[in-house]
């Protein structure tokens, strides 16, 4: 709960100014929860409360559901103070406060959903939905099968055995340099993939999320985002 002063509340959802709020509020046009209020200290929840100003619904904010093809480079966070890149220098064109759904990291590139719907981010990044994402790592050297297949069986990290996942082979460098694989998970934590590559001693060198449940990334280029489309949004619930 976020209880805030209604005149406030007002405000922030570009009703009007702070000062006409007030206005408003003393002169009878706003209702909290059906109920005229007019005194000025009155507090709400902008995320619970329903809101009306002359009858109208404030904070009644459209959906926007959005992939984006994060660089390497980024920082997921909404803001840095370091300074660095962050996603939303990538979101002109939105004028919604977006936020990501679960984290890549600052080295990883690849799909990012991005929402205002909060329910939607906490289902899909909740442990217990197991939502499926599949990565391409490119790591150092060429595993052994016996090793690929540690991980997909589960392999001890710090926080615990990982759940089996699923894991292939995706190219091979002929010089045996490096190799690049396709690992499909359905957990979220911090930095798994690379820990679990590290894990095998066969550290990642480069790692791209390619898909997120049945969302693919496809041919967005790089910094690029779109819509999602209403059957894809259905799609991931
Ligand atoms: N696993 C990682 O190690 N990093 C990511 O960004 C995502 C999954």
């Amino acid at each position: 709960v976020k209880m805030e002063r209604l005149q406030k509340i007002l405000a922030n959802a570009g009703v009007a100014s702070r000062r006409k709020c007030e206005e408003l509020i003393l002169s009878g046009k706003v209702m909290v929860n059906d109920e005229v209020v007019t005194t000025l200290g009155t507090k709400a929840d902008p995320n619970v409360d329903v809101i009306t100003v002359n009858g109208k619904t404030i904070g009644a904010e459209k959906k926007v559901y959005l992939v984006f093809n994060k660089p390497k480079g980024v920082i997921t966070s909404a803001s840095d103070p370091q300074g660095r890149k962050i996603v939303t220098d990538y979101l002109k064109g939105i004028k919604e406060r977006l936020y990501p759904v679960g984290r890549l990291d600052y080295d990883t590139e690849g799909l990012l959903i991005l929402t205002n719907d909060g329910d939607f981010a906490h289902l899909l990044t909740h442990p217990k939905h197991h939502v499926s994402k599949t990565y391409l790592a490119t790591v150092k050297g060429v595993p052994h099968g016996t090793e690929l297949d540690k991980l997909k069986q589960g392999i001890m990290l710090e926080d615990g055995i990982t759940a089996p996942a699923e894991v292939e082979y995706h190219d091979i460098d002929p010089e045996g340099k490096q190799s690049t694989i396709s690992i499909t998970i359905h957990e979220g934590r911090n930095r798994q993939v690379r820990r679990m590559f590290d894990a095998i001693s066969h550290p990642v060198l480069k790692l791209k999320r390619i898909s997120f449940g049945d969302l693919f990334l496809g041919n967005l280029k790089r910094g690029i985002y779109r819509h999602l489309t209403k059957e894809e949004v259905e799609g991931l619930y």
